[in-house]
């Protein structure tokens, strides 16, 4: 299994607007798989597809505690969402950086799984939050848009610091 680049910030690819998937096919079936494997390896719980450079509107995710629980939603759709919750989010094209973002807390998500077949279920707590950010990215947004100016200024500024150290 091929393990593929994450995309980091600042890339432009990030803040690009991704097209819908027609239909399911070969080519999205293994991209999946080494999504997947991306993701579980980084390790995250979520990965969307522009963050392997694939501007296509594809996610997948796995909030479960032992990791076995795939999720793969394309053309993603929230549908309804009520009430609010705060948690620190994360982000595998921001690595190191977390920032607490207010977002609903229950949503009802409208996609199409691996199957190629329409699905729609709800979700809340955590994979709320992990669907909302995800399908974030195929908007071309990041998490800390969700922060006031000072508070983004200054995750950016950590995320810039710690790649630094990284490089030296
Ligand atoms: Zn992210």
């Amino acid at each position: 299994m091929e393990k593929l680049d994450i995309v980091l910030y600042p890339d432009a690819g990030l803040r690009e607007t991704c097209a819908p998937i027609p239909e399911m096919n070969d080519t999205l079936d293994k991209l999946i798989d080494e999504m997947l494997y991306t993701m579980y390896d980084a390790p995250g719980i979520g990965l969307a597809a522009p963050q392997v450079a694939v501007q296509q509107r594809l996610i997948v995710m796995d909030v479960s505690e032992k990791g076995d629980q795939p999720i793969v939603l394309m053309n993603p759709e929230i549908v309804q969402s009520a009430g609010s919750l705060c948690w620190e989010e994360g982000c595998l094209s921001m690595p190191g950086v977390y920032a607490t973002i207010k977002r609903p807390s229950e949503i009802v998500v409208r996609g199409m799984n691996r199957d190629g077949k329409p699905i729609e279920f709800e979700a809340d707590e955590l994979l709320a939050v992990c669907i909302q950010h995800e399908i974030d990215h195929l908007d071309g947004k990041m998490f800390i848009d969700h922060l006031s100016r000072l508070k983004r200024t200054r995750a950016i500024q950590q995320f810039r610091k710690l790649m630094e150290q990284k490089e030296s």
